[in-house]
């Protein structure tokens, strides 16, 4: 079994950075308990590029949004692509001031785009909840932190995500070495079995139409037919 981590702000959660306010989202809702408050969103995702409220200079080489999105500048996302990691995607995003002026300093969003598979069972995670119109799921949280991970089902990336947590990043060994080597601030390498107990009652991922484009998208719902499709 590969040795697997995930990247963890060292910043303080009041230090990360908010979207620029009236940000849209792409959202469809579910019809099923249609103008009740249970209704909820059948496809919902940020519109990017990301609009985000920044310092003029980053005051750490990573810096996150509350959102645990991952900004970088471009001396970083030009090291991390010569290093040649799969899974990982870099997206440009707008960084303003707090009175909405465009920064005009060029950063990216890091985004895992690599499949870690299912939560294994075993690992406490179940399903609580599938709306029957569009396949929404709620999970349970999880007991145990060294059994989320299974290779079974990893696609082998570098850079990946693990279904219900896709706003965190898992990564392998070579990148904690990468990593460590290059000594950035403001994010941290932690091995999996620390990974943190969720803070809700579980978690409410959406839909993986929500996180993955094209072929990836593709590939992950062959792989689990019906068991994830909602089409
Ligand atoms: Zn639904």
């Amino acid at each position: 079994m590969p040795e697997i981590y995930f990247l963890e702000p060292t910043v303080r959660f009041d230090d990360q950075l908010e979207y620029v306010s009236g940000m849209e989202m792409e959202i469809a809702l579910c019809p099923l308990n249609e103008g009740q408050p249970s209704q909820h969103a059948m496809r919902q995702r940020w519109r990017r590029p990301l609009k985000i409220v920044a310092p003029v200079q980053r005051m750490t080489d990573f810096e996150w949004t509350v959102y645990r999105d991952i900004i970088i500048e471009e001396d970083i996302v030009d090291s991390l692509k010569s290093a040649d990691f799969s899974g990982v995607k870099f997206q440009g995003v707008e960084l303003f001031t707090t009175t909405k002026t465009p920064l005009g300093r060029r950063a990216f969003e890091l985004t895992a785009v690599g499949w870690g598979g299912m939560a294994r069972a075993d690992s406490g995670i179940h399903v609580v909840k599938e709306c029957p119109f569009c396949k929404r799921r709620v999970y349970s949280g999880f007991k145990d932190p060294e059994r989320l991970f299974s290779s079974e089902e990893w696609d082998g990336s570098d850079f990946f995500v693990i279904w219900p947590m896709p706003k965190y990043v898992f990564i392998t060994r070579k990148v904690v070495d990468y990593m460590l080597k290059s000594g950035y601030s403001g994010v941290l390498v932690k091995p999996i079995n620390k990974f943190p107990k969720s803070i809700a009652v579980g978690y409410s991922p959406g839909h993986l139409d929500d996180w993955f484009d094209g072929q990836k998208l593709a590939a992950i719902k062959r792989q689990f037919g019906s068991y994830l499709s909602d089409d």
